[in-house]
């Protein structure tokens, strides 16, 4: 049985996404211990400058470079990940826990009866075995699975789960030529996009999350430079989102984004279970928040208690000398 593994590569704005590369740097590390192969699988259009990006990641590049495949659509997608996976027959299918990643991976395990572990943090090999690590309980356990020597196994990963290491592998690209069916019932007729922020907030290493605390849309502005100085983005709570003070694209949580930044600073949230879901992976969580019983700080790395209008101002300016330091 082949151990091979397929790491599907996502692109954003002409990009490769980061995340992408993270999978590509841990399904690397999977492949040396089950003395497998790693596939980095591209789908899209005019993509030839980008798959030189990946070959010091993979030992193969799997490129099906098609107009029909230029935006991303859960029919021509799944129809052809559908038919890689019958060819190569990979054991493992590891994709990002994004959007896309969302609409097109259980689509995929339902087309392959194939077992699916979505959103997961962490995946191990000892002895042969695949463990994955995943939050569960809105992030109150963290449980750790296997997939029960199924053939194929697909999983999906929170983005900013694993670090990047670049190898050199100089990857053999492999060129499909695909017949893409686009008889779809639903077909887009327009694709509006909205104006999109520096930094992509799954992605981001720094998030700074307002909260109601915030108390009203004009007081991000000290949010939006700190997150400058950081290098990083503003994230919101759903009160936020819900009075119009921030965009839906900011919002964290169970009905909006799952995050996993290095560093996490919540401002004025108050920690509901609902907020805590998607931000409780956060490598460090630090809680500004004038209630010392605010839920938060039960997540905290670091707790000040306080108004944060007295804390932000100083925060900005201190980040900024650090900055002007280093
Ligand atoms: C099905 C469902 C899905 C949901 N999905 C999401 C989701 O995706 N994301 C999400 O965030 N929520 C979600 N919610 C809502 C969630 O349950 C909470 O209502 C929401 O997270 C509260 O937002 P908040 O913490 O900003 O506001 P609040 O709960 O009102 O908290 C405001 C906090 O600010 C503090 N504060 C006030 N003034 C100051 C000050 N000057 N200085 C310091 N601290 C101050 C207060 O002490 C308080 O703790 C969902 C709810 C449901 C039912």
């Amino acid at each position: 049985m082949s151990k091979d593994i397929f790491v599907f590569i996502e692109f954003k704005d002409g990009s490769i996404r980061k995340t992408s590369f993270e999978l590509l740097s841990k399904g690397k590390e999977l492949a040396e211990k089950l003395s497998s192969g790693l596939y980095a699988v591209m789908l899209g259009f005019d993509t030839k400058g980008l798959t030189e990006e990946i070959k010091p990641f993979a030992d193969k590049i799997i490129s099906v470079d098609e107009e029909a495949l230029k935006e991303y659509r859960w029919d021509t997608y799944t129809d052809t990940m559908e038919y890689l996976i019958k060819k190569y027959s990979p054991y493992l299918v590891l994709g990002a826990s994004t959007i896309t990643g969302k609409d097109l991976f259980p689509r995929l395990a339902a087309r392959l009866d194939a077992p699916i572990v979505s959103d997961a943090v962490g995946i191990e090999v000892s002895d042969g075995e695949i463990k994955i690590k995943k939050p569960i309980y809105g992030g109150k356990i963290i449980s750790w699975v296997t997939t029960q020597n199924a053939p194929i196994s697909i999983i999906t990963f929170r983005p900013n789960s694993f670090s990047i290491e670049k190898r050199q592998i100089n990857g053999e690209i492999i060129e499909e030529r695909i017949e893409i069916n686009m008889d779809s019932r639903v077909n887009a007729v327009k694709i509006d996009k909205g104006g999109s922020k520096k930094v992509d907030l799954q992605e981001a290493d720094f998030i700074v999350c307002g909260g109601r605390g915030m108390k009203g849309p004009e007081n991000f502005k000290v949010l939006e430079e700190i997150a400058e100085i950081l290098g990083g983005r503003v994230g919101a709570s759903r009160a936020v989102v819900d009075s119009k003070w921030r965009d839906y694209e900011d919002q964290i949580g169970k009905s909006g984004k799952t995050v996993s930044p290095k560093l996490y600073i919540g401002c004025g949230v108050s920690g509901a279970l609902h907020h805590t879901m998607g931000m409780d992976t956060s490598k460090v969580i630090v809680a500004v928040n004038k209630d010392p019983n605010a839920l938060i700080f039960q997540y905290a790395d670091y707790g000040i208690v306080d108004d944060l209008f007295n804390i932000l101002p100083a925060l900005k300016e201190g980040l900024k000398s650090l900055k002007q330091e280093a």
